[in-house]
């Protein structure tokens, strides 16, 4: 270890940094890699960020809303089921909110819960904390490990709903077996809910200790403008309020997500056409190909290559993401586990990108031999 390395503490001059998905610097990528909108956001957005920047950028001068303020009361109007601005937090994205839970929730002394597969920040943030972690495996299943949840030692309990990277959704029957049993803080990332038939919303008013993590990310089509947000009890809101950054939403993202949540008709529509893209995808994989294929509630499907002798592996999922790759379309493999290994994760792109996706596979199929 270098001398200025020994310098930090020691937990960070261990930490391994998160592993982005791969963002190619030139066009003429099917890029289907990491669950961004196909489509534009709403139009209201570029109006929206214009006005905020007015004639001159003078508006740049002054700092943001501090809370976020007028957001935070739109995001309670928009899904309603008595929701107020006070059950409202908004993040940096929902990375940032996912970074204030750990902080105020875990340590050494606090350990964290988690499954495997799930999204793979929760470990690095837990590991910035120096926290302890707890992982709930799944089995190939990808069912919801109730009672293991439930006798899990964890203070705060991180549950991907959709999960990634399989977009299997859980049930709020299986939630709230969840919260009547678990004692801690139960987080349920809901990245993709917008794409999923329910959400854990309406459990909030019952449920105290249930926190919901949304991002304008993926549905919203704005990953690059940095905003999520968290609905819970106001006393829970309070204490991520602490640990915030004074100034985590700069003005223009506030701008922009408030357009586009006061634009609700315009994403049922994206929404509704990436879910029938999805299921048109899905059918292509389990039913004409025969690949084993998660049911999705998500804006992604994982599936299972065959080769051209029938075969999945590792090496299989592998040569077809090579093969992919080599003709500039653009998946993700998770290579270092067994859950894992032998699949493609694929974001549900236009029918147009499906389809080039769809016939570069058949051309691997016809030619690959293990
Ligand atoms: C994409 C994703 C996020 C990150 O969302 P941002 O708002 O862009 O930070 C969080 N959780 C899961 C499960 C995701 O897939």
């Amino acid at each position: 270890m270098s001398e200025l390395t020994s310098l930090a503490l020691p937990h960070v001059a261990s930490l391994h940094a998160y592993t982005p998905g791969l963002q190619p610097g030139e066009s003429g990528w099917v890029k289907l890699n990491t669950n961004e909108c196909p489509y534009p956001p709403s139009p209201r957005v570029m109006d929206a960020i214009r006005t905020a920047l007015g004639a001159d950028g003078s508006s740049l001068r002054l700092y943001p809303n501090p809370k976020s303020a007028p957001l935070r009361a739109a995001v309670a109007r928009h899904h309603g089921a008595g929701l107020t601005a006070e059950n409202v937090i908004i993040g940096n994205g929902s990375d940032d909110l996912l970074n204030l839970l750990v902080r105020a929730f875990c340590a050494n002394s606090a350990n964290a819960g988690i499954t495997f597969p799930s999204y793979s920040l929760y470990p690095v943030l837990i590991g910035i904390q120096d926290g302890r972690t707890e992982v709930i495996p799944f089995d190939r299943s990808m069912r919801l490990p109730v009672d293991r949840i439930i006798s899990s030692t964890a203070r705060a309990f991180f549950l991907t709903s959709p999960n990634a990277p399989t977009g299997v959704a859980f049930s709020n029957a299986e939630l709230e077996r969840v919260l009547a049993g678990f004692p801690g803080l139960l987080i349920v990332d809901e990245a993709y809910a917008p794409f999923a038939e329910e959400n854990a919303v309406s459990l909030l008013a019952a449920h105290p200790r249930l926190v919901v993590v949304r991002t304008l990310s993926k549905a919203h089509a704005l990953a690059g403008i940095r905003v999520g947000y968290a609905l819970a009890h106001p006393e829970i809101i309070g204490l991520l309020d602490r640990v915030r950054d004074s100034y985590n939403v700069n003005a223009l993202s506030q701008a922009a997500a408030l357009a586009a949540i006061e634009d609700p008709d315009y994403y049922a529509a994206i929404i509704a056409r990436i879910k029938a893209t999805r299921d048109r995808t899905i059918a292509d994989f389990a039913v004409r190909r025969r690949w084993f294929t998660y049911p999705s509630s998500a804006n992604f499907v994982f599936t299972e290559p065959k080769d051209a002798h029938g075969v999945s592996s590792p090496a299989v999922a592998k040569s077809a993401y090579d093969f992919l790759v080599a003709h500039k379309v653009l998946v993700r493999i998770f290579p270092s586990h067994a859950l894992t290994a032998s699949f493609l994760r694929i974001t549900v792109g236009t029918d147009q990108e499906m389809l080039v996706l769809s016939d570069t596979l058949d051309t691997w199929s016809k030619t690959h031999t293990a």
